[in-house]
């Protein structure tokens, strides 16, 4: 309501109130868009400690990385990211919360890149029950003393005129890890770039 009111205001009274009137109604609109995107991160985030069935199939990890980058293809070519991968296992999990993980971790990646295009490798090893993936990239680094706090809900680093997000999206990831038992972290040097690992357990050996 607040955004449609307000876009329908500027639809019809913009220009009449000054350049003060028109800069605070797009102050509004764009406080109520943050508000919305926030949201529903939020929802998500909440829905996801809900309690919910297991999952019963195992997913192609390497499907899922198809889809997450298909949603980020306009990043992709604005950003000339380029994006290697090993050979991805099949997993026991849910798909769309896989595809959200890889869109968050990939997504962050060319966000947060450095003057260089950015270069992703994502890559998966067997670490005894575990599937251990990571996600690589070459972009601005995490100084060490942030590297557990940005797992946090809406802790940002940057102002959101520097980067925009809501804050939301690895805490997003952490949940949807650790539902499945799983771990994520972060090892990052500043200037040179961040791997972003998470672990999801091998069901039945596989
Ligand atoms: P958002 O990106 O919306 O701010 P996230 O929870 O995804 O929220 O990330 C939290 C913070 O972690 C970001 O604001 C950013 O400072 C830092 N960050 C996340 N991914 C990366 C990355 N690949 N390289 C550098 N910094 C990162």
């Amino acid at each position: 309501m607040v955004a449609a009111y307000s876009q329908l205001l500027q639809k019809r009274f913009g220009g009449q109130l000054g350049p003060t009137g028109d800069q605070y109604i797009g102050f509004t609109i764009q406080g109520a868009m943050r508000m919305e995107s926030l949201l529903a991160a939020l929802r998500t985030y909440t829905q996801l400690s809900m309690s919910g069935q297991e999952p019963v199939e195992d997913v192609d990890t390497g499907a899922v990385l198809d889809k997450a980058l298909s949603s980020l293809q306009v990043a992709i070519d604005e950003s000339r990211a380029s994006i290697t991968r090993t050979a991805l296992p099949s997993i026991r999990m849910y798909e769309f919360q896989l595809e959200q993980l890889f869109q968050n971790l990939i997504g962050n990646a060319i966000r947060y890149r450095s003057e260089e295009a950015p270069r992703i490798s994502v890559a998966a090893v067997r670490n005894g029950e575990k599937w251990q993936f990571s996600v690589q990239d070459n972009g601005i680094g995490i100084e060490p003393q942030f590297q557990e706090q940005i797992f946090g809900i809406f802790k940002r680093l940057h102002s959101k005129t520097e980067y925009p997000g809501t804050g939301m999206g690895l805490a997003i990831c952490q949940r949807i890890v650790e539902r499945v038992g799983g771990r994520i972290w972060v090892e990052s040097q500043p200037g040179k770039g961040s791997t972003f690992y998470f672990t999801v357990p091998c069901r039945n050996g596989r």
